[in-house]
């Protein structure tokens, strides 16, 4: 793994969260992303060299809705960035690590994306992406 890509929040409101995180970083959003596989609307924010991704769901079943009824609003994963997704997930699944998604999937902001059970790291929701060069 390369570095953090960026940390994910789950939030109610992505209007009411984007002026909140606006405020926070003096900065607006540069990007909005629906990810119709996911159920979830994204925005994305740039702090210096990080960024921070806001997920509210947009549907009722969406994994993003189970958590806020979960345990509410607030940190959702932490996302890692990975040279070769394929070649991490035969990495992690031969450690032992159990993972949610077996294989690649499109996520936002032009990524091939994985998630790790948070089972098997400590309860902290780990997402693997690798850009999409094109
Ligand atoms: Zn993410």
């Amino acid at each position: 793994m390369r570095k953090i890509e960026h940390i994910g929040i789950a939030v109610k409101d992505i209007e009411g969260s984007n002026t909140l995180f606006k405020s926070l970083f003096g900065k607006a959003h540069y990007k909005i992303e629906d990810v119709e596989s996911e159920g979830v609307k994204t925005s994305f924010f740039k702090c210096g060299p990080n960024k921070i991704e806001l997920l509210q769901a947009t549907k009722a079943d969406s994994p993003i809705a189970k958590f806020i009824e979960k345990k509410g609003e607030g940190i959702h994963h932490i996302a890692f960035a990975v040279d070769d997704i394929e070649k991490e997930i035969k990495r992690l699944t031969k450690e032992g690590f159990k993972m949610i998604h077996e294989k690649p999937k499109k996520g936002a902001d032009n990524k091939l994306i994985a998630f790790l059970h948070p089972k098997s790291t400590n309860g902290v929701l780990v997402e693997l992406c690798q850009e999409i060069m094109d």
